[in-house]
């Protein structure tokens, strides 16, 4: 079945076509410079942005695939979580076109669309695999028994996603909107090693019951009081290492709690997926530490770890395949979907 795939959870308007594991059109709309004044995404901006760009994403978007909306045998798209008023722009497009054609819609967790983005990439899951969700609002480690029907949490971060800690860290030290790709640009240039950041929860008291959670704000402050110190010392802050010991503190955590979720549930495969895996530290860690555990990785190109249209048709696909009943005409955009709930009826 030709699978159409709506986003529009936070400032990207996705719209793209998959059958199966292919994907025949992928087009994106961004209005990430229009927040980039306010130093982060502005709702009431996001909403309206998503308004203008719908209808010309979803043109690009047949046109790139070469087929017409006629052609669809389903809908799906992202129920949540996200913004609520972002969410309702894509939930009512959905609505509107699955309702003209007559063909079934399907609402769909935006976090596990996110892990999904892989088979894109390299075909269908392994099962069970891990899944490292790593993005602007989330930080999960989960337990992947069937991407369509069962998704697990071990773990999540108790205070400020992995995405969120890169954005305010850059802000800290003058690096531009949005923080991640400023700060893993800044930290090529530094030594990683240069300054001893905290590891959030992975002391022994910590790990008995957080062992699979993720804590970034106290690595943040750190990374405050460092710069601060020096400022007060009169001594200029050497904004390369700094970039670059933050963020080898963050890709540390994610990939070793990563790799103890993979060796305590005897799982031999590990998926990374959300936003912050465009992260070219965190990448080259998890290669290098799977490597050497005997796990293999797989990481999806960057363009489908950031937010779009292909990864919610990649799960609508899947659950499609799965032979699911449809969302009702009433799915509603659910700002707080728990990942553990795949599908929003
Ligand atoms: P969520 O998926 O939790 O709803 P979101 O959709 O806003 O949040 P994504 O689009 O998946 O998040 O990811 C955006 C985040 O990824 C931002 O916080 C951004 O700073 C971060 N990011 C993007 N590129 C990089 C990079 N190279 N290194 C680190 N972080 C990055
Ligand atoms: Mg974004
Ligand atoms: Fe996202």
């Amino acid at each position: 079945p030709l699978v159409l795939g709506i986003e529009s959870s936070c400032d990207e308007t996705g719209v793209a076509f998959v059958r199966g594991t292919t994907l025949l059109a992928d087009a994106v709309a961004s209005s990430v410079q229009e927040h980039a004044r306010f130093g982060g995404v502005v709702p009431e901006v996001a909403s309206r942005a998503h308004l203008e760009a719908m209808i010309p994403t979803i043109e690009r978007a047949c046109a790139e695939a070469g087929s017409r909306l006629a052609d669809v045998d389903a809908v799906a798209v992202t129920s949540g979580p996200g913004l609520a008023g972002a969410l309702m722009v894509g939930v009512a497009a959905a609505k509107a076109v699955a309702w003209a054609l007559g063909k079934p819609l399907y609402g769909v967790n935006h976090l596990c669309a996110h892990v999904c983005a892989d088979v894109l990439d390299h075909g269908p899951l392994p099962e069970p695999t891990v899944a490292l969700l790593v993005s602007g609002g989330h930080t999960n480690l989960l337990l992947v028994r069937d991407i369509a029907d069962d998704v697990q949490s071990l773990g999540a971060t108790v205070d400020d996603a992995a995405g969120e800690a890169f954005d305010k860290v850059a802000r800290l030290l003058g690096l531009p909107y949005p923080g991640g790709p400023s700060i893993d640009q800044a930290a090529a240039q530094g030594d990683p090693r240069a300054i001893a950041f905290p590891r959030g929860l992975t002391a022994r008291k910590d790990l008995e019951r957080h062992r699979f959670d993720f804590s970034f704000s106290g690595l943040k402050t750190a990374v405050v009081r460092w710069v601060q110190e020096r400022e007060r010392a009169g001594e200029p802050i050497p904004v390369a290492d700094v970039a670059a010991s933050f963020n080898e503190a963050v890709a540390d955590v994610l990939t070793r709690k990563a790799i103890d979720a993979c060796l305590e549930y005897g799982i031999h495969d590990l998926q990374i997926g959300g936003g912050v895996t465009a992260n070219s530290r965190l990448r080259a860690l998890a290669e290098q530490r799977c490597a050497d555990a005997g796990i293999s990785l797989r990481v999806p190109r960057v363009r489908l770890c950031t937010d779009n249209g292909a990864m919610v048709a990649a799960l609508g696909a899947q659950v499609v395949s799965r032979g699911h009943a449809p969302s009702s005409f009433a799915l509603p955009a659910d700002s707080s979907m728990p990942v553990e709930m795949v599908q929003a009826l």
